[in-house]
């Protein structure tokens, strides 16, 4: 049995006092929601949020994670994140979302670079893999997205990578209002990201690794992709920004 993982993406939005706000708006819901180990629940504020939010949820059964960290532990690199400072203030870290790929640059071999500095400081990484548009057009899905999960666990052991996140995030879906259909997300993560997974690993771990659908996800349409039986969960944008929808998001996969 996988435990369902509802993860929200705050992006680039919510000062220090606007998630200490969102916060207080949704804690005691999604606290109850997580408190019986039926779903684990992780936000992901920008970094400079990330230590006020896991002050705010201590003692909670709410999980924080980041949105991005380099893949050395230290030096010349201005600007970025550490895996040993995530360390101190949040337990996941999102990897290789679309939108890094997209406008900085992230590429497979980054990703996987990444993965590996993650497992090594036990921070817990939800790696992101989706098509664009024009290859879901062109029948291209299963070689692009597979090959983007070949190449994020390439050198990954096999008890390491039952730990990762896999968030399958069509890019065309995400921030588009436009969502996957619940058996159209099912079919990938089934048969292509599980695929991949048996290949590399074998049948067991594929089974073993949580997979969670991202793009468009909203209290509406939850339900359709949690029902899905290769379904674990999802990585929300938009609707995260939203106490009451995301409580709604964590009430549906929770069911
Ligand atoms: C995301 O940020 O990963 C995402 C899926 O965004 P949205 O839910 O807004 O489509």
């Amino acid at each position: 049995m996988r435990t369902p993982i509802v993860a929200g993406n705050w992006k680039m939005n919510k000062t220090i006092a606007e998630a200490r706000e969102l916060v207080s708006a949704m804690r005691d819901e999604l606290s109850r929601l997580a408190a019986d180990g039926r779903i684990e629940i992780v936000l992901c504020p920008p970094f400079i949020a990330v230590p006020e939010v896991s002050a705010r949820v201590q003692g909670t059964p709410i999980r924080v994670g980041a949105q991005n960290m380099h893949w050395e532990t230290k030096g010349a690199f201005t600007g970025e994140v550490a895996a040993p400072m995530l360390n101190e203030v949040c337990e996941y870290v999102i990897i290789g979302h679309s939108e890094r790929r997209q406008y900085f640059g992230e590429t497979d071999e980054s990703v996987n670079k990444k993965i590996k500095t993650a497992l090594a400081h036990h921070l817990k990484p939800i790696v992101c893999v989706g098509e664009k548009l024009a290859q879901n057009e062109a029948g291209q899905t299963d070689a692009f997205v597979g090959g983007q999960v070949r190449a994020a666990f390439q050198g990954i052991a096999r008890d390491d990578a039952r730990s990762i996140v896999i968030a399958y995030e069509p890019i065309w879906a995400i921030g588009t209002g436009k969502a996957a259909s619940g058996a159209g997300a099912n079919a990938v993560i089934g048969l292509t990201i599980r695929g991949a997974l048996a290949d590399l690993y074998d049948e067991a771990t594929a089974q073993a690794v949580r997979v969670q659908y991202g793009g468009s996800v909203t209290p509406k349409n939850a339900a359709e992709f949690f029902t899905q039986p290769e379904i674990d969960g999802a990585l929300v944008g938009g609707a995260s920004l939203v106490a009451a929808d995301f409580v709604a998001i964590c009430k549906a996969a929770a069911k």
